[in-house]
Formats: structure tokens, C-alpha cells, sequence
């Protein structure tokens, strides 16, 4: 049997109906930005295999971090105990976060770091006995697939089998352009009429809905209200942190602060799952008390994974190279080149470029779903010419891996000029 046989006879893919979707490519290897599959056959990662890998595949500087810590320390449990890993990590991040941000609490992918801080915004006011339980978030917003996290997200295709099963969350408009003042009113009218606890965003970029952007003024002004307001706010920079925006997180663009901060995705490079949620000085002694009952009871078992962290501080070190910054800072003027040449074109609606991040919305005679014809014609046209892109609807984004070479790049924006061309 091959693997693509042996896969279809064992494997469940997420996102995926079996009975009607290809067959997986089976990659062998991966180098910089590039994978080839079990043929030989190369490819450009161009969305940074899902948002996780800016310092390329197979790093060799990760790597050797890794096999250091692997051989030193690998695992530990961290309930009553610590290591330097850990606390280097935890150091780093109080560096470079929003300076409000004091206190790292560790778990394993995006979803995660968003359940911690739902639960934290919950239990923020349960331990000072004060009933605010409805969580504000963005429509279309995607926080993550666990319970929480799905609670927030508003793409239906993901929830629709658990409506009626969450906890409380009520969604405001985002403040896209010409939307800002509905989305001010729509969050001051929710604060007034439930007990909100918290509103958690994807600030600047909404990923999943296809790289949807908003201004930080915008944001500022909803931290604004919130903060005026006693409702905790939840960035979730799972997918714009470390340098994506072009500044090492998207908050980082915003006069205010949050109260918390979810991390995941690119945090390890691309390498191992890990995630952080990061919290101020005020909501951890919410829960610093003599009664047990006031703890944070909740934990995973690789919480802190040594291995991890060191993957960690290795990633972190390579985005604070003058190299890395100069990449990121090249991806995005080619970017606003390319806009600049296809946003006139007929069968373009718009083009829009943060930081590394790209997206163009391909004009369609039909109502384009996430999952819809479009899109699938697209996606096989871009893999059939050794590009991975994978386009939300009638939206291509580009989100490569900041060491991709001009090259590379130029391949991938041809690529795309084609498949306009084609639909
Ligand atoms: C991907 C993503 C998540 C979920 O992360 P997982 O690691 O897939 O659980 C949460 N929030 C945002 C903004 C994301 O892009």
C-alpha cells in the first residue's frame, strides 16, 4: 500500500469530508520555504503551513536548540515544579509583550490559550462575586475549535452542530472601514444590557474570515469603552503574533492595552505545539488568596514543556535578528507592489497587505461559500502548479514564511495572477 492508501484507511483529517475531498499530499520533506511530497514533486509554502513557520522547514538553528534541551532536560511536570526554560520564556515574553502584561500561563495549541483566558475572564469575577458571565467577541471571528473558543468564533460552518450549547457570547460588528461607529455603538449596547465579563478580538486581522483588516484606532476605541467599563479584553494574537503585522504583535500598532494576550502558532517556529496566554498583575491576584477555591484550577499535561520553551526562545531569537526584520520588512513592499499592480484588475474586488500578510477578494457571479466551488477550483490550480495556498471562499491570502526568497515570491503572485485569469 502506499501512504495515501495506507492514510485513507487510517486517518481523519481535520476540516475534511472524507467521502467527497482528494486524497492528502503525502510530504516527505521541508526546507525553507519550500516541501516536496513523496514523488519528488516541489512546493512553495506560502501560507507558512497554516500561519506556524516564518523561519522556514527544518530549521537548523531550532533544531539544534531542541536536540540540546532534548538531551538535557526534555519533560517535567510543572505542578511544584519549575526549570530555566520556562522562566526564560516567561522573561522574554514580559520584554517584549505590552508592558501591562505580567504573569505567562502555558498551555498547548491557540484553542487552548483562548479556553484559559475565557475561563480567566469568567472566574476574574466569580472570585470577587460579582455575576458578569456573557463574553463579547467579533462576528466571524475564529477563536479556536475547543468549547470556549468555539463559543467566541462566529463562522457558523464550524458551530453549527453545537448551537444552544455554549456559554453566553454576544457579537458586535467589526470595525472594518465605514463600520466603526456601528461596532462602538454595538459594544456600548451589549455592555449596557448583559454582564459582560470580557470581549475577545483578533486585533487588526481577522485570519480565518479570510484576513479581514481593521484599524488600531478602531481598537483603541473599543479597548476604550471596555476598559471604562470593567470588561476584561482578550487579545488573540495566536495567529498575528511574532511579526506577521509587521511589528513583533499586532497590539503592538495600539494605543491601548489588553488584559490578556493568547499566543500560539508561530511562538515555537513552527515546531513543537505550544501556547501562552499572559495576563496583568490585577487579574492574577484576582485569584492570590488564602482559599484554594479562588486558584486557577486548570492545567495540561506538557504544560511549559521544557522542549518546547526552548524552541521557543530559539524562534524568538531569530525574529529579533536585523536579517529577520529586514525579510519581514521586504515581504511587505513586495506585497504593496503587487496590490498595487492587481488591484485595478476587473475580476478583483479588493486587495488589502499588513505586515507580511496579503489578501485579494476575486470577484465571483455566485455566492462564494468557505468551502464553495471557487474555492476548490483554486485551491487544485495552486497545488497544480506547486504553490500551497488555501483560499477562504472567493479570498486568496498570502502569509509565506518571512525567508522566502523574491523569487519564490514572485512564482507565488504570478500564480495567482493566473488563477484570477482562469476563474
Ligand atoms: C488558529 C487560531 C486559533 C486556534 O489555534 P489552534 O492551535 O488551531 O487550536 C485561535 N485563534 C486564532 C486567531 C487562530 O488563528
Amino acid at each position: 500500500m502506499t501512504l495515501t492508501e495506507k492514510d485513507s484507511q487510517y486517518l481523519w483529517h481535520p476540516y475534511t469530508q472524507h467521502k467527497t475531498s482528494q486524497t492528502p499530499i503525502a510530504i516527505s520533506r521541508g526546507e525553507g520555504a519550500l516541501l516536496w511530497d513523496e514523488n519528488g514533486k516541489e512546493y512553495i509554502d506560502a501560507i507558512a503551513s497554516w500561519w506556524v513557520n516564518p523561519f522556514g522547514h527544518s530549521n537548523k538553528f531550532i533544531a539544534d536548540a531542541v536536540y540540546k534541551q532534548l538531551t538535557t532536560l526534555e519533560h517535567v511536570l510543572f505542578g511544584g515544579f519549575t526549570h530555566e526554560p520556562a522562566v526564560k520564556v516567561a522573561e522574554k515574553l514580559i520584554e517584549i509583550l505590552p508592558k501591562n502584561q505580567q504573569k505567562i500561563f502555558f498551555s498547548d495549541n491557540g484553542s487552548t490559550a483562548v479556553e484559559v483566558a475565557i475561563k480567566v475572564a469568567l472566574q476574574y469575577f466569580f472570585n470577587k462575586n460579582e455575576k458578569r458571565t456573557t463574553i463579547i467577541a467579533f462576528e466571524n471571528a475564529f477563536h479556536g475549535d475547543t468549547f470556549a473558543a468555539m463559543a467566541a468564533s462566529g463562522i457558523s460552518f464550524y458551530t453549527q452542530a453545537f448551537q444552544g450549547m455554549f456559554i453566553d457570547v454576544v457579537r458586535i460588528p467589526v470595525p472594518t472601514k465605514g463600520q466603526e461607529q456601528a461596532s462602538f455603538d454595538a459594544l456600548t449596547n451589549v455592555i449596557q444590557n448583559h454582564n459582560c465579563a470580557g470581549f475577545i478580538f483578533e486585533p487588526l486581522v481577522q485570519g480565518a474570515a479570510g484576513m479581514v483588516m481593521y484599524k488600531p484606532e478602531a481598537l483603541a476605541k473599543l479597548i476604550q469603552i471596555c476598559a471604562a467599563n470593567k470588561v476584561l479584553t482578550i487579545a488573540d494574537e495566536v495567529m498575528t503574533g511574532f511579526g506577521k503585522t509587521g511589528k513583533t504583535f499586532a497590539m503592538d500598532y495600539v494605543s491601548e492595552v489588553p488584559d490578556m494576550i493568547c499566543l500560539s502558532k508561530a511562538l515555537t517556529g513552527g515546531t513543537i505545539p505550544m501556547a501562552i496566554t499572559t495576563f496583568t498583575q490585577d487579574i492574577f491576584d484576582a485569584f492570590y488568596d488564602d482559599d484554594i477555591n479562588k486558584a486557577l484550577f486548570h492545567g495540561h499535561t506538557f504544560t511549559a514543556n521544557p522542549t518546547g520553551c526552548a524552541a521557543v526562545l530559539a524562534s524568538i531569537d531569530l525574529l529579533q535578528t536585523a536579517e529577520m526584520q529586514a525579510n519581514i520588512e521586504r515581504i511587505n513592499a513586495s506585497h504593496l507592489e503587487f496590490q498595487k499592480k492587481i488591484e485595478n484588475h476587473s475580476k478583483v474586488i479588493t486587495a488589502r497587505t499588513l505586515g507580511v500578510i496579503f489578501a485579494v477578494e476575486i470577484k465571483s457571479d455566485s455566492e462564494e461559500s468557505y468551502y464553495g466551488a471557487m474555492r476548490t477550483k483554486l485551491y487544485n490550480f495552486f497545488i497544480e502548479n506547486g504553490v500551497v495556498l488555501r483560499p477562504v471562499g472567493n479570498i486568496v491570502y498570502i502569509l509565506p514564511p518571512y525567508i522566502m526568497t523574491n523569487e519564490q515570491l514572485q512564482k507565488v503572485y504570478k500564480t495567482i495572477e493566473e488563477a484570477i485569469e482562469m476563474v
